[in-house]
């Protein structure tokens, strides 16, 4: 290509709202442009890079045995009913009419749509085990799209889905995926982290993330420097630790009895630890959840017997319910991991009315001792906790000497806790610190709530009727570009791996004219015949205008030809500041063998 015939239109500035080193330079190199708020449009350049970790995702994909396929991305609404997501969704599922007045829907992701075609064809396990993808088109009505193509309304994702007899199966399909991503982002040039990841409401067995660490990641990962435990915030489990008192040392147990105080005006942990002259490890802190859609079953609790409950394809549920749950005073809930215990689809703050019909007092007096208006749900780190205080159920009025293990039942004792950097690795004791990452992709066993719900059947080798289960697998396309260019850019712009690079080599003649032209189109000519990408920067411009803009836009290999060297030419790699002189005879071997290097590397 050469640069006359196509569009290269790089900018000085980004613009203002262009926050990351990613969405600035692929604006800066004119890589995409803006059509709306969270719509962003590839340019030729920027599709070249696009299509190629297209590509190499259908590649892998491919080796590994999967089958690309492709859905509609306007589906009927009908599906969505049937899997019981169409009014879960929420706000993000664009669900437009057609003319006829029936309900559609801008596909989000593709559980149903896969399901269903799955569905039509499937008879005997013989046919099994099936893992389909599509790299289509999604849209979400993000509420903040943000970071460019990193957090689009309008992306692009690889989606795949398998479908299989039974659970050693399952677990062989996940694998694969597993060990294609890993493959995929290798041969791009990435450093994932694979992290452990919450399943969901949904249960399902197994889940993992693949992250890049970034600064402006909307994750949190919890991980070891000895073991290699890596997890998700909101699945991460630490070793429980011991209960201390204020003097360091292990909370013992007494023998008094509970005793109300009165707290007047102490509103907060730390205000009651000041009045109180403790630490915040001597509370239970109680909160009240509300509980949407709990999948858990709460009838054995009295406050729950006359608790509304649906019955659904998908299982049993109560639409609302509210929990207490009690942590060490210096420990934060985490919501996610609260809400997959409950097999809840979300858990929110109870509001100020419900806590007080709840606790029969205001807010900031909840504890469990007495309680009795719902379930109590204790994370771990209470039960090593002695002698403790706790909310009175009264204004102005706490307990104190509450002893866990005597002065209240749990529901239900387990793991609620936010782990933090500098607690210990169940694995290995080791201390964890933490990291930010984006969420590249995603791999995730379902189970059999689509296959159920959608009622997909097989035969078994008994003639019997069968439920297959499924797994599905997810990688955004944009922001695994974007990404790239994250973790490989400078101050002068993106430098792509040779994998990924619009174009691997610009030839840059200092001026597109006599010896310089004819040298510039033969390189380009026998380049191009080596297969290599090669872009002929022709344009009339001074030569310093040409190289910032293959520096910005970061071809990994620039050749330039002046008059001052031949019959030699200049070869640069992006990422190294100096050049190699070579005879123009020799610049098409010496080129061709840097690129192929440079992708065995990736390769490998
Ligand atoms: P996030 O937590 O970032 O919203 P998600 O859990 O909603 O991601 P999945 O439904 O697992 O994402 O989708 C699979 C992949 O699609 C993600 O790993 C991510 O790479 C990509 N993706 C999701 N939402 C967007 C978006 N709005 N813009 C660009 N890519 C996205
Ligand atoms: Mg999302």
């Amino acid at each position: 290509m050469k640069t006359s015939q196509t569009i290269i239109s790089t900018l000085r500035e980004a613009p203002n709202d262009a926050v990351i080193a990613s969405h600035q330079l692929m604006m800066r190199a004119g890589l995409i442009r803006k059509l709306g708020n969270g719509l962003y449009s590839y340019m030729p350049l920027g599709l070249r890079a696009f299509r190629k970790v297209e590509n190499i995702i259908r590649e892998e994909l491919d080796n590994a045995g999967l089958l690309e396929m492709k859905p509609t991305v306007i589906q009927p609404g009908e599906l969505w009913k049937e899997s019981g997501r169409w009014d879960k969704m929420g706000a993000e599922m664009l669900k437009p009419k057609n003319r006829g007045g029936q309900d559609m829907v801008v596909s989000p992701t593709a559980e149903e749509a896969f399901t269903a075609l799955i569905r039509d064809g499937l008879t005997s396990y013989k046919q099994l085990p099936i893992i389909a993808y599509q790299i289509n088109t999604k849209y979400r009505d993000e509420i903040r799209p943000r970071y460019g193509v990193m957090r689009g309304r309008e992306f692009t994702m690889m989606d795949a889905y398998s479908f299989d007899a039974d659970q050693k199966s399952l677990d062989e399909s996940y694998e694969k995926c597993a060990a294609a991503y890993r493959r995929i982002f290798k041969r791009m040039g990435l450093s994932t982290i694979s992290v452990k990841a919450d399943t969901g409401a949904m249960g399902g067995s197994g889940s993992e993330e693949f992250m890049v660490e970034s600064e402006v990641g909307d994750d949190t990962l919890i991980l070891c420097p000895k073991c290699g435990y890596a997890a998700n915030i909101e699945k991460a489990a630490c070793k429980p630790d011991i209960a201390l008192d204020k003097d360091g040392n292990p909370q013992v147990a007494t023998d008094k009895s509970v005793e109300e105080i009165p707290t007047p005006d102490v509103k907060t942990i730390d205000d009651l630890a000041a009045f109180l002259q403790t630490t915040p490890q001597a509370f239970i802190k109680t909160l009240i959840y509300k509980v949407i859609n709990c999948g858990l079953d709460l009838s054995a609790h009295p406050s729950c017997k006359k608790l509304e409950k649906i019955d659904s394809d998908a299982g049993s549920y109560y639409p609302v319910s509210f929990v207490a749950v009690c942590i060490r005073g210096d420990l934060d809930v985490n919501e996610t991991k609260l809400a997959a215990i409950l097999k809840a689809s979300d858990v929110e703050l109870a509001s100020d009315e419900d806590v007080e019909r709840i606790t029969t007092a205001p807010v900031g007096f909840a504890g469990p001792v007495k309680l009795e208006n719902a379930p109590i749900i204790v994370d771990n780190s209470v039960m090593t906790m002695h002698d403790c205080v706790t909310g009175g159920l009264k204004k102005d009025v706490h307990f104190v000497h509450v002893e866990p293990n005597r002065d209240f039942t749990p529901f239900m004792v387990t793991d609620v806790r936010t782990v933090k950097p500098g607690d210990i690795c169940p694995d290995c004791g080791a201390e964890f610190y933490s990291k930010k990452g984006n969420e590249l992709g995603h791999i995730f066993k379902l189970g059999d709530k689509y296959t159920k719900s959608m009622n997909v059947t097989y035969l078994d080798v008994n003639g019997k009727l069968q439920t297959p289960i499924m797994g599905c697998y997810g990688i955004g396309v944009d922001r695994t570009l974007a990404s790239i260019i994250e973790e490989h850019h400078d101050d002068d712009g993106i430098k792509w791996t040779m994998s990924t690079a619009p174009y691997q080599v610009v030839i840059v003649p200092v001026k597109y004219d006599g010896a310089m032209k004819e040298n510039a189109d033969k390189i380009y000519t026998e380049l191009k015949s080596c297969g290599i990408d090669v872009l002929l920067d022709d344009r009339n411009e001074r030569p310093g205008v040409k190289f910032k803009d293959a520096d910005l836009i970061g071809f990994p290999i620039r050749i330039v030809v002046g008059d001052k060297n031949l019959p030699n030419v200049e070869v640069k790699l992006r990422g190294n500041p100096d050049a190699q002189l070579i005879p123009v005879d020799e610049v098409t071997k010496v080129t061709s063998q840097i690129v192929k290097e440079e992708l065995d590397k990736l390769n490998a």
